[in-house]
């Protein structure tokens, strides 16, 4: 084999072990003596500062990375290292190297003097590799014990208590089906439903079903309790962070799992004024013209016909403490078409608003990740991958991909501002939308005052019966 003519010289700095002895300088001026003993020509240094090639560290060193792409694409044609710890202290990277360089076959040396052109030196080389894996493993506190790599391979942690959901002495590894089926139900009963976790334990208790634990009924805690453990979505974690998912059956999919805590947190967010259950789109934003409390919307049915009404309570305490007058008592009909006149028009006077990126999709960017998370899921459930690396490399793609999920959120939250969809949104009278549609009303509306009128007139009621505050208009902000 020719003398290389373009040797990279790799340098590394780490805090790890004999930091301070193996300077950058003196690690090079060696490399760079060996190079003119052996008679190869030196073409650059790369120096890699500060970064540690333990097993443990999740630290990618970019400098190492460039250089091997270097050496693949011809640009170097050899590579000379201080010691063989300075290359890597990973077993799987040595490893990968030595493919690499066979694969390429350019020159590589240490001034230790390992040799790579034989297989003799290949295998010093791996030993030594081994062993300084295994100095950073007595250093730092194994992340791959066996606990981890029980969670890790989809299996649950033995021990405690039943799950409800899963067979007993299964260890989560069997589903109990009359649960699970119950489970499902009771997720579709909070997200599609807008059921509480009461009427779940209700649903629940009906059916016969109780705890696993105490063999008790269910109650709302309890209820709560099952649905916040990842294992029914069967997301495996270890100390806290999701590291992937269980191999095993589970009650809901990881998508289900996450949408009924999107339910329950929104349920668990404290309630703003005049929350509770909506059922009107203007619940919370009429008030007493005589006494300014809150009015109470509500079905009726008079001689046979039923209908919507609006009163001032006098049984209701106000937030203030003060009590209703029970003055007034309207029809609500009149007063909610009137006001959606008013916010129809309010939204059609708004200038549409440019355009201003086109939409993002990154659901194909997602698709290549979710992907490239089962190959390598694969890779390592088939033994072809270190446990350190696929930990490592799993960390970082959940990482990616969490953050293009929260792109693709932001971007359908960006959508649904512009004016035509807030126009569109506005006119989709479905009871699911109801929460958006007042969210549209409270952008124009910040109150209405309801007036007294007259019982048993024929005619409707004068324009001048209710007041309307628009947003931005708002009596306080005049200071009356
Ligand atoms: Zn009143």
């Amino acid at each position: 084999m020719a003398k290389p003519k373009r040797v990279g010289i790799y340098v590394r700095i780490s805090k790890d072990r004999k930091g301070q002895e193996l300077g950058i300088q003196r690690q090079e001026k060696a490399c760079r003596e060996l190079c003119e003993r052996l008679g190869w020509g030196v073409l650059k240094v790369y120096p890699e500062n500060d970064t540690s090639a333990s097993t443990t560290s999740k630290r990618k060193r970019p400098v190492y990375t460039q250089m091997l792409r270097d050496a693949r694409e011809g640009l170097i044609d050899g590579i000379v290292v201080y010691s063989i710890d300075r290359l890597t202290r990973r077993i799987a990277e040595l490893t990968h190297f030595l493919e690499v360089q066979k694969e390429h076959g350019f020159s590589f040396a240490t001034t230790e003097g390992e040799d790579t052109a034989t297989a003799n030196g290949r295998m010093i080389l791996t030993i030594k590799g081994a062993v300084a894996q295994q100095e950073t493993e007595r250093m730092s506190e194994r992340i791959n014990g066996s606990l981890l790599q029980r969670r890790e391979k989809g299996k649950p942690h033995a021990g405690g208590s039943r799950l409800f959901g899963f067979k007993e002495g299964s260890n989560l590894q069997k589903l109990e089906p009359k649960e699970a089926d119950a489970i499902r139900l009771g997720a579709r009963m909070l997200t599609d439903e807008q059921k509480t976790p009461g009427d779940v334990a209700r649903a629940w208790n009906e059916e016969g079903l109780r705890t696993p634990e105490a063999g008790t009924a269910w109650d709302i805690q309890k209820v709560k309790r099952v649905y916040r453990s990842e294992r029914i979505g069967g997301i495996v974690t270890y100390k806290g962070q999701d590291i992937g998912d269980s191999i095993y059956p589970h009650p809901l999919t990881r998508q289900e799992w996450e949408n009924v805590q999107a339910a329950l947190d929104a349920r668990s967010r404290p309630a703003g004024k005049g929350a509770g259950k909506r059922k009107h789109l203007y619940s919370g934003f009429l008030k007493c013209g005589h006494c300014q409390s809150t009015m109470r919307i509500q079905w009726a049915t008079i001689q046979g016909r039923t209908f919507r009404r609006t009163f001032c309570h006098s049984g209701q305490v106000g937030a203030g403490g003060e009590r209703g007058c029970g003055k007034v008592n309207r029809r609500y009909d009149w007063i909610e078409e009137r006001l959606n006149a008013v916010v129809k028009a309010a939204l059609m006077k708004r200038r549409p608003q440019p355009q201003t990126a086109p939409a993002e999709d990154v659901s194909e960017e997602i698709k290549v990740l979710e992907e490239r998370i089962r190959g390598l899921r694969g890779r390592w459930k088939e033994g072809g991958l270190e446990d350190e690396d696929y930990f490592d490399s799993l960390t970082h793609l959940r990482s990616d991909l969490q953050t293009l999920r929260a792109r693709e959120a932001a971007a359908v939250v960006r959508e649904s501002r512009t004016e035509t969809d807030a126009l569109a949104v506005w006119r989709d009278e479905d009871m699911q939308n109801l929460e958006r549609r007042r969210a549209i009303v409270a952008s124009v509306i910040s109150s209405v005052d309801v007036y007294s009128v007259g019982r048993g007139r024929k005619k409707p009621p004068e324009p001048d019966s209710i007041t309307i505050w628009p947003v931005g208009a708002e009596r306080d902000a005049s200071g009356a």
